[in-house]
């Protein structure tokens, strides 16, 4: 259920919260190369105004970014040096408008690059991520520039603003604020060695991180330890045990896709234990690789970084743009899921217990164990095998099926494009209608997995909404990595996979009805918490019988999918949430606990996390998602003070669809159209105001609490 975010968000998000974390650029490049007759930066005559792939070749990118970065400078300086008094019009909207063929060429790059890369992208990313951060560094900390907003601001209450325009000027004034613009040199100074210092612990993290998830080796040469791994999993091994150089046998790594079969199916306790401790000790091996001081360092940079700024912690630095405001509220929800799902986990660990008891093994039931007798249960009570379900998820049938829920919800029509550049042959391209066959945007999906796409599913903007001078359409992209159709066998999805697709079309339905002023509050640009809302909604509707109705009919007899298989199919899923909460939960409250600390006397990371972990009464057969020396969200990746962002979103979408069941109707038209309303504001609004004005009053947990079976 926690899919990827969109790249684009973390992007945006670490413009918005880390713009100035990677402030060198001692890299000058020479760019020669004649921007004349360079795709990018002319004019795209294509239908909509799509980017012209089949013109573009992966050099053009580099140039025509540089290109967008010395216009930009130059939209900066002309509104500086405006001898006008600054207003509303010539400083915060033309601010707004600048950068345009930056962006224009960014969201493209950023989206090849994601999902159909070569040696020249990677090259130009390597090259232009630096100059971009400083570039931005530049604007942000540029004091004229912030004068003349700060002087709107000032009066922005006799401007006579509507609401979008209120709102892009505070989100505007805050960017530079939050950078901290007003601070004395000193402290400027200060935190940009701050910001520099943390650019490369984190890149640190990580890199340490995937040395030691790679370096591990699990090797098997007894068959009988592989139990019964199903043939895919088991080749992957020989294959894997071939490449690290051994003669025959099966080797594990410490990468999702290995360990987690290696757990589910091996009956040979001791190994997974083995392999259990390589995952759970990764960071934490007292070698160059470890990552204790590397965290260590870490969080009291981001609490002298929130203290310079004069917040509390790190948390209300980071939280004060976010839904749910502050520490307070998150730790309250945290609380609020936390006892019910002890509880069921207590209750889950004492019957797979008793099992591996039952299976002869007379010793205390270990973390290492719990894998194993989950799936033991899910054959031996729920007689469930995911591969029955298959042929009645074919990928365009799936496709066909979230075309048809947003045609019914919203009255969209989703015209296929043979005429639309692509990127990739694989690619689809659709013109999506509104009621009245009014033009909405174009979406691209791309469903297949190559070695020149990044992992996971994701959503891009390639073109964000906008209203200024004259209405521009949305264009946005799904991507996927399922398995490309061979021969005569179609592309069979797996239940989550065919969810997948509905999460992602939320996303891109977000960015697709988006209908605000500015581009920079439009679609996605919503705070994090509420971001994954719109996406995970649809993965409600997408197993109701109604919509099941709609699309998941076997690709060869055309049968719907028999209830009884979904009611099955669901219980056994329902299983071990008790485990998944728990776990979930424990690093959200690492998380928070790392980013609450108010001063920076040092912590020891081992310590810190046993009492954290002590304090909400972890039980020992299960460790959190992520133990601190591994938790990249939150010390390599945008998330920190941030992983219970899921959560939240959870809380929305399930009490949003609540809405409609208690319509007895599941498409009523009446929500419907107030739930279109409220994603097509962007972030022209705070979430709970969005929310409130969907729903008529705030969120509550019960939706969610009963959907994971944690009540009585
Ligand atoms: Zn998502």
């Amino acid at each position: 259920m926690y899919l990827t975010m969109t790249k684009y968000i973390v992007l945006i998000s670490m413009f918005f919260l880390f713009g100035c974390q990677t402030g060198q650029n001692d890299n000058s490049m020479k760019n020669e190369t004649n921007t004349k007759d360079n795709p990018l930066t002319g004019k795209w005559n294509t239908p909509f105004g799509t980017p012209p792939f089949d013109k573009i070749k992966s050099e053009d990118y580099l140039p025509a970014l540089e290109q967008g970065i010395k216009e930009h400078d130059k939209e900066i300086n002309n509104i500086v040096n405006n001898s006008e008094a600054p207003t509303f019009k010539n400083t915060i909207v033309t601010f707004e408008k600048s950068g345009g063929l930056l962006k224009k060429v960014s969201m493209v790059f950023d989206a090849v690059e994601s999902a159909n890369t070569d040696d020249v992208l990677k090259e130009t990313s390597k090259k232009i991520r630096p100059e971009l951060a400083s570039h931005y560094d530049k604007i942000k900390m540029n004091k004229k520039l912030f004068d003349r907003i700060n002087s709107v601001y000032q009066q922005k209450d006799k401007l006579n603003l509507d609401f979008q325009d209120k709102k892009l000027l505070e989100e505007t004034y805050k960017k530079f604020v939050r950078a901290g613009v007003n601070l004395p040199d000193d402290k400027k100074k200060r935190l940009q060695e701050i910001n520099k210092r943390l650019a490369s612990l984190s890149q640190q993290f990580g890199d340490n991180l995937l040395e030691e998830t790679n370096d591990f080796d699990l090797w098997v040469t007894n068959k009988k330890d592989l139990g019964a791994m199903p043939a895919n999993f088991v080749e992957a091994a020989a294959e894997l045990a071939k490449k690290k150089g051994h003669d025959g046998g099966w080797s594990f790594t410490l990468q999702r896709p290995s360990i987690y079969p290696f757990l589910d199916y091996s009956p040979n306790r001791e190994l997974r234990a083995k392999i259990f401790k390589g995952y759970t000790m990764r960071g934490n091996n007292n070698n160059e690789y470890d990552n204790k001081k590397v965290l260590e360092e870490m969080v009291n940079l981001r609490t002298e970084r929130a203290n310079l700024l004069g917040y509390k912690t790190h948390a209300d630095y980071v939280l004060e743009e976010s839904m749910a405001e502050n520490p307070t509220n998150v730790y309250n929800l945290l609380d609020q899921v936390w006892k019910p799902a002890l509880k069921t986990a207590k209750h889950d660990r004492n019957m797979l217990a008793v099992m591996m008891k039952m299976d002869g093994v007379d010793d205390k039931f270990q973390a290492s164990d719990w894998r194993y007798y989950v799936k033991k249960i899910r054959e031996k009570k729920y007689k469930f095998n995911e591969d029955e379900t298959r042929p009645y998820f074919e990928v365009n049938a799936v496709r066909q099926g979230a075309f048809a829920l947003a045609n019914k919800l919203f009255g969209l029509t989703f015209k296929e494009m043979k005429n639309i550049p692509v990127w990739h042959k694989d690619q689809q391209v659709y013109e999506v209608l509104g009621k009245n066959g009014k033009h909405v945007g174009v979406l691209y999906m791309d469903f297949f997995a190559r070695p020149s796409k990044k992992g996971g599913a994701w959503m891009n903007e390639l073109r964000m909404q906008s209203n200024i001078d004259s209405f521009v359409s949305p264009i946005v992209t799904n991507n996927f990595n399922f398995p490309a159709p061979t021969g005569d066998s179609p592309s069979l999805l797996s239940f989550s996979q065919a969810q997948t697709v509905f999460h992602e079309f939320g996303h891109g339905l977000h960015g697709l009805l988006s209908n605000v002023k500015y581009g920079s509050l439009s679609g996605t640009n919503v705070p994090r918490d509420f971001v994954e809302f719109p996406s995970q909604v649809m993965e409600n509707w997408m197993s109701e019988p109604e919509v099941l109705k709609l699309y998941a009919k076997h690709y060869k007899t055309g049968k719907v999918i028999p209830i009884e298989m979904i009611e099955k199919m669901n219980a056994a899923n329902e299983f071990n949430e008790g485990f998944r909460s728990v776990e979930y939960l424990a690093a959200s409250y690492l998380d928070m606990d790392w980013h609450t600390l108010k001063d920076t006397v040092h912590r020891n990371t081992l310590e810190f996390e046993k009492q954290s972990m002590e304090k909400i009464g972890l039980i020992e057969e299960i460790i959190p998602r992520y133990r601190s020396t591994y938790f990249a969200h939150i010390f390599s990746g945008g998330y920190s003070s941030g992983y219970y962002s899921y959560l939240w979103a959870e809380i929305l979408d399930a009490d949003a669809f609540a809405a409609f069941k208690e319509t007895e109707n599941v498409f009523d038209p009446v929500l419907a159209a107030k739930y279109k309303k409220m994603i097509s504001l962007g972030g022209t609004k705070s979430g709970m105001e969005l929310y409130k004005e969907f729903r008529g009053k705030e969120p509550a947990i019960d939706a969610l609490l009963k959907r994971k079976g944690f009540v009585n």
